[in-house]
């Protein structure tokens, strides 16, 4: 027998195999798909060791409107679905609100401050040196007052949290970045942050790794997840598997296979979208066009543009609005080249509303462990959250361990009867 299945070969199933392999367990990694193909793919490759604070809602008035009214491309949303969103949307607010979102980042800083050093020997035994950069990225304003705020906000993240950030006004960013062709207010340098030139290939090369180490890694459907006696069975191509534990780790299809069991996981999808460009130019290191709500990284396929987030139904069509709204914007930046063609691609990220990953044992069902709902930050966070999927499995208690239990997390995660 098997002892561990981990179901979802993205970057955090990826890492928990690796790391469960690596603590002596025989563990099938098992997707429908080859490993890095989904949201471990298509993301802006940051393993964001300097996102010491979730993403909250916001609450002050004028960005809340500048939302509600649309004129804001960092979050789009069809009022159709405002009825359906609202559930998760009020308990993502509620938890936004400044005491307990400081309360949520004390944990969460935790978590990506030693994203970067989780990832090292990964990175190394995987030999994908090559696709990793270690100069971090830019904010870059167009506005003075708002670049103000952000230095502002750079200054508080850095005595609370200990982040390595770093200003730029006008004339140094215009130096440093001679590709961006209009004058802009200046930048917030991130330092800690490394940034991925192909996000699918590392988490491809992860998997390589598991399986060069003695894994094995199976296509199957994670749906046909049952309990077999004291463990758990699950069909593959190469027939039935069966394990003594189970680990969740599908990102944005967590909650589907979930609710078969009798959880309601309270997921809010924000997608994004991206897309590739034959630039002539060479980014001296990634930047995030704040006002726009779009990020430019250079990639192997070209300059690969991310958008913010739509907040969507998981099943629902493309509708790459804020990427076209991106792409109008970004290019009166910098000379984007011609698009290079492919299909749309898109993501939905897996929002918790209390903004920390599910990492722990499922509350009704031995044998059954979660490690899912890693939001914005899922490529920076797979190997963070294996090292303590399996602490926890091997029985460690710790304050981050009980933030992150299911069994804590009512109201995310209800038990239905
Ligand atoms: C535009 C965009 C930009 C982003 N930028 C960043 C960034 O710069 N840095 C960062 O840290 N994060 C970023 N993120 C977030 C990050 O991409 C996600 O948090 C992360 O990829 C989630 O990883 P995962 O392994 O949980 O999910 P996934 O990578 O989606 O993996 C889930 C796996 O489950 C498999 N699966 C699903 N259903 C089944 C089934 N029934 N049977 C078998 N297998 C199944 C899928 O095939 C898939 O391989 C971004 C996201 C988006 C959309």
């Amino acid at each position: 027998m098997t002892e561990i299945i981990v179901l979802g070969a993205g970057m955090v199933g990826v890492s928990a195999a690796l790391e469960l392999q690596a603590r002596g367990h025989r563990v099938v990694l098992v997707d429908r798909r080859g490993a890095g193909e989904e949201t471990s793919y298509g993301n802006a490759g940051f393993i964001q060791a300097e996102a010491a604070e979730p993403h909250p809602i916001p609450h002050d008035p004028m960005t809340l409107l500048s939302y509600a009214f649309g004129r804001s491309n960092d979050v789009v949303y069809d009022p159709k679905y405002l009825p359906a969103l609202a559930p998760v949307l009020w308990r993502y607010f509620r938890a936004s609100a400044p005491k307990r979102h400081r309360a949520i980042s004390k944990i969460y800083a935790q978590l990506t401050r030693r994203s970067t050093a989780d990832h090292a020997p990964l990175i190394a035994a995987a030999e994908a040196e090559a696709l990793i950069r270690r100069n971090g990225y830019a904010d870059v304003y167009r506005s003075a007052h708002r670049f103000e705020a952000a230095a502002r906000r750079a200054e508080a993240l850095a005595r609370d949290y200990g982040v390595s950030a770093g200003i730029e006004d006008s004339a140094a960013l215009a130096k440093a970045e001679p590709a961006i062709r209009v004058p802009m207010a200046g930048a917030v340098l991130w330092h800690d942050c490394w940034t991925c030139a192909d996000p699918g290939a590392l988490t491809a090369a992860y998997a390589a790794l598991f399986e060069r180490r003695g894994g094995t890694f199976l296509r199957g459907d994670a749906l046909s997840l049952r309990q077999a006696g004291a463990g758990w069975s699950v069909e593959t191509a190469r027939g039935l598997v069966t394990g003594e534990k189970a680990v969740v780790a599908l990102g944005p299809w967590s909650p589907e296979l979930l609710a078969r069991f009798g959880y309601g996981i309270q997921m809010l999808w924000k997608r994004g979208y991206h897309g590739h460009f034959d630039s002539p130019v060479r980014l001296a290191r990634p930047f995030l066009d704040a006002e726009n709500g779009i990020l430019l990284t250079p990639m192997r396929k070209g300059l690969r543009l991310a958008t913010g987030a739509a907040l969507v139904q998981p099943t629902d069509p493309s509708d790459p609005v804020q990427l076209r709204r991106g792409i109008a914007a970004a290019s009166g930046l910098v000379p984007l080249g011609a698009r290079i063609e492919e299909p749309q691609w898109f993501g939905n990220r897996p929002c918790l509303p209390d903004m920390l990953p599910l990492v722990g044992p499922a509350p009704n069902h031995a044998g059954l462990w979660f490690d899912f709902g890693h939001g914005h930050q899922g490529f920076t966070l797979g190997p963070t959250t294996a090292e303590l999927l399996a602490e926890r499995m091997e029985g460690a208690r710790s304050e981050v361990l009980d933030a992150l239990d299911p069994a804590h997390r009512k109201g995310t995660v209800s038990l239905r009867s």
